[in-house]
């Protein structure tokens, strides 16, 4: 059996090396290190596959984030809303703006972002949300966005987990994740759905006015050459990187399939057991509650799969899969709100129960592109006999 990896980078790399390989040596050849043409063809294959009038490509997901905040206007005590079980970039970008993190609790199906949670927390400070595509579900974007008309929000979605996610909504018409909201940010870290060789990032709007600023504010707040209108930052992705973004997004569909297809027969295997939940895939009402991988929505690219042990044992099972050399992780052990940085007087445990909750309970198995049933089946089967 091929070892077994959180993340089997080498082994995708293996079915694409040749094109991966003259495609770099191209660029180096070239010596358009940045902003060549490779950026620009990916800028205009992105925007196409995912169907927006604008990608701006940055440096990384978290500066996507952040410029995304920037670009929006969004200024010093403005309440900004997101999901308390994330990663820290999220609420970082928001806390280095000076805005306001607002933290509320998650959904106990999806855990994702909680709407009546997140409308408990609005006040009249409150400028934006910030739905995070966790693990690559898309959040229930069809309340986010009547939410934010009704309170006139920004909607910035973190979907640096989704990327290629398809969201349906209640209506039937369907939308690529990080597309629905006023701007989406996401990552293109390695191991993400998408994953360069190093890091990047992109923003994606259709709002011609914000891309018009969000692309001044990536290259130093210049609109015209050395003409600094606004403060700026300096994000951009490298050539190299545009590259190799540029043919691996011609196999996202069969990448994200094969995390689906992988998630099933995970989910087929442990779903039945009473210690374990499995991820639950429902956005939208054509989708039933208790649909494990559904076959008709592609609202869950299975970024990560996680599973919640529900009786206590999760440390154990992780020490067992431990020496069964079998990698797992542990997304997320802490709530923000309970990180030091984050940690808010104005916080109710209380109002963090799924969170709370969740940070116990969650482990997430091997996912990527190249995992083979044996490699599922043992897994699976490992987790069942410790668990008994
Ligand atoms: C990875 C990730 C980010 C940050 O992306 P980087 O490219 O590592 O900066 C932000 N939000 C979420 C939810 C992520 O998973």
């Amino acid at each position: 059996m091929r070892k077994l990896q959180m993340v089997d980078l080498k082994g995708q790399y293996t079915h694409i090396k040749p094109e991966i390989d003259q495609a770099v040596i191209d660029v180096v050849d070239s010596t358009a290190y940045i902003n060549g043409p490779a950026v620009q063809s990916f800028q205009a294959n992105l925007e196409q596959y995912l169907d927006v009038k604008h990608v701006i490509p940055c440096a990384n997901g978290t500066d996507a984030l952040q410029i995304a905040m920037m670009g929006l206007g969004l200024k010093p005590g403005d309440e900004v809303i997101t999901a308390d079980f994330t990663f820290a970039a999220t609420v970082e970008v928001i806390a280095l703006l000076g805005l306001t993190p607002v933290l509320v609790d998650v959904d106990p199906e999806t855990y994702n972002i909680d709407i009546n949670a997140i409308e408990k927390a609005i006040t009249p400070k409150t400028k934006a949300i910030v739905p995070v595509h966790l693990f690559g579900h898309v959040a229930n974007m069809d309340a986010i966005m009547d939410l934010a008309k009704a309170h006139d929000l920004k909607v910035i979605e973190d979907n640096a987990q989704a990327i290629g996610a398809d969201y349906t909504f209640k209506n039937g018409s369907s939308k690529k994740a990080g597309t629905i909201g006023d701007v989406g940010a996401t990552s293109f870290f390695p191991s993400k759905n998408l994953g360069c060789y190093g890091d990047g990032g992109a923003i994606f709007t259709n709002n011609d006015k914000l891309a018009h600023t969000i692309r001044g504010i990536v290259n130093h707040g210049m609109y015209e050459r050395y003409h600094h209108d606004v403060v700026g930052v300096n994000s951009r992705l490298d050539s190299i990187q545009a590259a190799i973004l540029d043919i691996k997004l011609k196999h996202l569909d069969t990448y994200n399939s094969r995390r689906q297809d992988a998630a099933r027969a995970y989910s087929k295997a442990l779903q039945n057991h009473q210690a374990i939940v499995t991820p639950t895939t429902f956005t939208h009402k054509s989708c039933d509650i208790n649909c494990s991988i559904c076959d008709t929505c592609d609202c869950h690219v299975f970024h990560q799969y996680t599973i919640r042990i529900t009786n206590g044992k999760r440390d154990h099972l992780a020490e067992h899969l431990k020496e069964k050399n079998i990698p797992f992780g542990i997304y997320y052990p802490i709530p923000l709100h309970l990180q030091k940085a984050y940690a808010d007087k104005r916080y109710n445990e209380a109002d963090f129960k799924v969170t709370n909750q969740l940070v116990d309970e969650v482990i997430s198995l091997p996912m990527h592109t190249e995992l083979y049933t044996e490699q599922i089946e043992f897994i699976t089967n490992t987790i069942l006999e410790f668990l008994g």
